[in-house]
C-alpha cells in the first residue's frame, strides 16, 4: 500500500510551491489507490501559529486535497522524539554540545588546515569542539558524532530509490556524510529536537513509503537514510520536485505572500489556474 504524506510548517501561509508538492503526493497516493497523510510540523517555537494551521486545512481544502485523519502534529510526540535522541546516545554515537553560533563562527575562523568552512545541508560544518567532551549540561544541544555512526553502520555504499524527475537507484558514500554534512545537531537546545529526528521518526510511525517534496530538501536526504538505517526503519522511496519560482527566477518563501495561495484565491483565481501555474496535471 503506498502511504504519501504532506508535511508543512506553519511558519507562514502556504504558496503555489506547497500546493505543488501536496498536489503531487496526493495525486501520486490516488493514482496508487494508496493513503495521502497530512502532518503537522510544528516543533519550530514561536514561528509556529495556529492561524496558519487552519490556513493550511483551509487551502489544502479549497485544492480539493482530502487526507487520512488523524493529522499528526509533532508538537506532540516530543517525547518520542527525545527517546530516538536516547538511543542514539545508548549505541555511544552522539555527544552533548554547548557551543553557541558564536562559538562555532569563533572556532571557524581560526586558521585552519585544508578547505574553509564547508557547509551542509544545515549550515557550516561542525567544527567538533565539544566531540570529546564526556559529560553534558542541562541545556547542551545533542549531536550526532558522524564518524562514529558512519562506522556503526559497517558499510561505506547507501542505497535507496527516487522517483520522479530525478529517477533511479541512489547511491551515496558514507564518507559523504562525513565531509559534506558533519556532526549534525539531532536535539535542539531550545526544542530537545531537531527537524531531521523528527522527519525520520514520523515517516516511520506513519509508515509512509514514499516522501515527496521540493529539491531544497534534497540535500538532507542521505542525513535521513542514514538515520533510518541506524534506527533499523525501513527507507521510503523519494521524489524530489522541481520548485517553483517567482517571475524573477527566485525559488517561493513563505515571504512570498503575493502568491500565498489564499491571496490567489482573493484575487480570483480557480484551482484550475493553480494547478496551470504550477504545470500540475492532478
Ligand atoms: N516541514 C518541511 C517544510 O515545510 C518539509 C519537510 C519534508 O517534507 O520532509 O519545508
Amino acid at each position: 500500500m503506498t502511504i504519501e504524506r504532506f508535511a508543512p510548517s506553519p511558519t507562514g501561509l502556504l504558496h503555489l510551491g506547497h500546493a505543488f508538492s501536496a498536489l503531487t503526493a496526493f495525486e501520486a497516493a490516488q493514482e496508487a489507490k494508496g493513503r495521502f497523510l497530512l502532518r503537522i510540523e510544528d516543533i519550530d517555537g514561536p514561528r509556529c501559529k495556529p492561524e496558519y494551521v487552519d490556513a493550511i486545512y483551509d487551502d489544502l481544502r479549497w485544492l480539493g486535497i482530502r487526507w487520512d485523519t488523524p493529522v499528526l502534529h509533532q508538537l506532540d510526540r516530543l517525547e518520542r522524539y527525545q527517546e530516538a535522541v536516547d538511543q542514539l546516545t545508548q549505541m555511544g554515537l552522539t555527544y552533548p554540545c554547548s557551543c553557541t553560533r558564536k562559538d562555532i563562527a569563533v572556532a571557524l575562523s581560526a586558521p585552519q588546515e585544508g578547505d574553509d568552512a564547508a557547509m551542509g545541508p544545515d549550515g557550516v560544518i561542525y567544527p567538533g569542539t565539544c566531540r570529546h567532551r564526556i559529560s553534558g549540561g542541562e541545556n547542551d544541544a545533542i549531536r550526532l558524532d558522524m564518524r562514529k555512526a558512519v562506522k556503526f553502520l559497517g558499510t561505506s555504499d547507501v542505497k535507496y530509490r527516487e522517483i520522479g524527475e530525478d529517477a533511479g537507484p541512489k547511491s551515496f558514500d558514507t564518507a559523504f556524510l562525513v565531509k559534506h554534512c558533519g556532526d549534525i545537531v539531532l536535539a535542539r537546545k531550545d526544542i530537545g529536537t531537531s527537524y531531521h529526528i523528527a522527519v525520520v521518526v514520523d515517516d516511520a510511525f506513519q509508515e509512509v513509503t514514499h516522501v515527496t517534496r521540493g529539491l531544497d530538501m534534497a540535500p538532507a536526504t542521505p542525513i535521513h537514510v542514514l538515520l533510518q538505517r541506524l534506527f533499523g526503519y525501513a527507507t521510503p522511496t523519494y521524489r524530489h520536485h522541481r520548485l517553483i519560482r517567482d517571475d524573477t527566477g527566485k525559488r517561493l518563501a513563505k515571504r512570498h505572500d503575493a502568491l500565498a495561495i489564499s491571496a490567489l484565491r482573493q484575487a480570483g483565481w480557480s484551482v484550475a489556474d493553480v494547478k496551470a501555474a504550477v504545470g500540475s496535471s492532478a
